[in-house]
């Protein structure tokens, strides 16, 4: 057969061929994979390769056999590959046999763990192999060192460690420790870090699990599990036993709907297990859960997780401290922590956390060697509005309401006394869909916020939609965040902060899982909650009027600061409160 290579094959069609072989031009035909590969002599007399389609022929053959041929017999050479195709036994055996076979040994094997599970040694083997096994973890690195603030925290854990460390000692006077410790706080506070860190310190085994993990397809298994838990806990004491998320399995035990024997059961084991071991051996359970108010109550009796420790939000030296442990770990310039630790108010360790790597990311990004403040500062907005959106078209005159609508929320801010500074003012759209933003930065660390406060924060969001209204005469979407955050901060004033004449110190509302989100129900009758919803409307409309007052008494303010931001796309505080300086003097009075 010729070499058809591929970059000489002329491709043609069927008729052409037929019509060559005919006029006896063709030497060879090969026919492969449906494709009719040919040589036949051309214009020039050099022999050319073809290819076409094959079509069913029936007289192709005789057409062949009668046709000339400039081959020195005159006679075309033809055939034809056949694909290779497996034998009919082995067709047989890859239908038939072979899946027959794979469903025997699954058969087998399931068979034969259910045996052993259920077997006389009792003891406990569950189906496949993910996660069923428990293992210890006996050289954790984390210690107390890793984990910033969270002092109080600490010193509770410190008597545990303590205890692990020489279980003997407790025990010669009598006194048993806390068989268990609940972590209680929201996510990210680092409860599942601390307890590492315990495990770190007394540098005994680690058992940690997660509350679904008990709960599994089969029932009884979460149960035996527990047992199989405890039972390994035991020959390795002193050691901990972790139960991340305990909600899971530690949901309070209700009659009818809901409820879940699965889980129930595992509870029940838990309990048991609790009081069964012997509290002086050593092996101290920590339990970490952010809906503390779900537990069932049997649970948190003396002698099970008894002793509840809290981990909270971090304050200020707390932020400015696990900055530190994680700014540890990445190349950086001096930082200046308190502008960061300002920025982050209400964040948790992990957002910190968070923060400080997508800083290192934007230092590589920018091909920086260190990290450094700006970087820092970047990567908090980016955490809490999205990266920046640079290649958003916005039209002309949306950048201008966008402008005036910030403008307005800082000029806002910054006219009343009780309300935070302006930090930052930018209109470079994120990817949160936020056109652009405010940022106020607290002087100092607030615990307490007073009537004035929480009413001149609503002001300030409404100065946003207020803006629109005095300059542009017309009302936009791009105020339904600020609608929001006013509307439930009223809310709250009203029904929960006791801050309204009407309802003096009543409490209308109850906050159901203060540490996720924090979603409320109405404790009061129907007509009470029509009248919270009036209340919280003259709220807002006075809030909503204090602004608009004050944003067309500053006109020729909000025209300057405007048209600088729309220049530079990002204005700090000073420069904004530069240019209300230039207006109103150096002591302008606040209202
Ligand atoms: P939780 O279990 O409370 O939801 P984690 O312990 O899982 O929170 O915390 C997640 C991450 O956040 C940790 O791995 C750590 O990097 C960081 N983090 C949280 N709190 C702290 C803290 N106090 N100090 C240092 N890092 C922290
Ligand atoms: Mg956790
Ligand atoms: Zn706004």
């Amino acid at each position: 057969m010729p070499a058809f290579n591929e970059q000489q094959i002329v491709k043609t069609d069927y008729g052409s061929f037929i019509e060559k072989v005919d006029s006896g031009k063709v030497k060879e035909v090969m026919l492969k994979s449906g494709q009719v590969y040919f040589t036949a002599v051309g214009a020039d007399s050099n022999t050319v390769a073809y290819q076409t389609g094959a079509i069913n022929d029936p007289e192709l053959v005789d057409r062949l056999l009668a046709a000339d041929s400039p081959n020195p017999d005159g006679k075309i050479a033809f055939n034809q590959i056949v694909p290779q195709e497996n034998s009919p036994l082995l067709n047989f055996i890859l239908l038939w046999v072979l899946p027959g076979l794979i469903f025997y040994l699954i058969w087998r094997q399931a068979s034969k763990s259910l045996r052993s599970r259920f077997g006389a040694d009792g003891n406990f083997l569950s189906f496949g192999n993910a996660g069923s096994k428990i293992y210890a973890e006996s050289d954790i690195k984390t210690t107390f060192a890793d984990v910033a603030g969270q002092d109080e925290a600490k010193e509770t854990l410190t008597e545990i460690v303590n205890f692990l460390h020489k279980p003997e000692k407790y025990a010669e006077i009598g006194a048993s420790l806390p068989k268990g410790a609940l972590l209680v706080g929201p996510p990210g506070t680092g409860k599942t870090l601390i307890a590492r860190a315990v495990a770190g310190e007394a540098k005994v085994p680690f058992f940690a699990l997660s509350g679904s993990e008990f709960v599994q397809m089969f029932v009884g298994m979460g149960a035996a599990k527990v047992r199989d838990l405890f039972k390994q806990a035991a020959q390795k004491a002193p050691c901990i036993i972790f139960i991340d998320e305990i909600d899971a399995i530690g949901k309070k035990r209700d009659a009818g709907f809901g409820s879940n024997d699965e889980r129930e059961q595992t509870l029940n084991q838990l309990l048991t297990e609790m009081d069964g071991f012997d509290g002086r051996k050593g092996v101290v359970i920590l339990a970490a859960t952010n809906r503390p108010e779900t537990l069932d109550k049997a649970l948190l009796r003396p002698g099970r997780f008894d002793r509840r420790i809290q981990m909270e939000l971090p304050d200020l030296e707390g932020r400015k401290a696990i900055l530190e442990v994680h700014l540890r770990k990445v190349k950086h310039e001096s930082i200046d922590m308190d502008i960061v630790a300002r920025a982050t108010a209400g964040s948790s360790g992990a957002e910190l956390a968070n923060i400080v790597n997508e800083a290192a990311l934007r230092a590589v990004r920018m091909g920086r060697q260190a990290v450094t403040t700006a970087d820092l500062e970047e990567s908090v907005e980016t955490v809490i509005a999205g990266a920046q959106k640079k290649n958003k078209v916005i039209s002309a005159s949306e950048k201008k309401i966008v402008a005036y609508h910030e403008i307005g929320h800082a000029l806002v801010a910054a006219l009343q006394s009780h309300s935070a500074p302006v930090h930052k003012i930018t209109i470079i759209p994120r990817t949160s869909g936020a056109l652009g933003y405010t940022m106020q930065v607290e002087g100092e660390e607030q615990v307490l916020q007073s009537k004035e406060s929480l009413f001149n924060r609503i002001v300030t969001l409404t100065g946003g939609r207020s803006a629109e209204e005095v300059v542009f005469n017309t009302v936009t979407t791009g105020a339904s965040n600020d609608i929001e955050q006013a509307t439930r901060l009223a809310r709250a004033m009203v029904t929960r902060f006791g801050m309204s004449e009407q309802y003096d110190m009543m409490g209308l509302e109850t906050v159901n899982n203060a540490y996720l989100g924090g979603d409320t129900s109405l404790a009061c009758s129907a007509d009470t909650a029509a009248d919270i919803d009036r209340e919280v409307l003259r709220l807002i409309k006075e809030a909503h009027a204090k602004a608009k007052d004050m944003i067309s008494s500053h006109m020729d303010i909000m025209h300057e600061a405007s048209s600088f931001l729309m220049e530079k796309e990002t204005i700090t505080g000073d420069e904004f409160m530069q240019i209300l300086r230039k207006h109103l003097g150096d002591d302008f009075i606040k209202v």
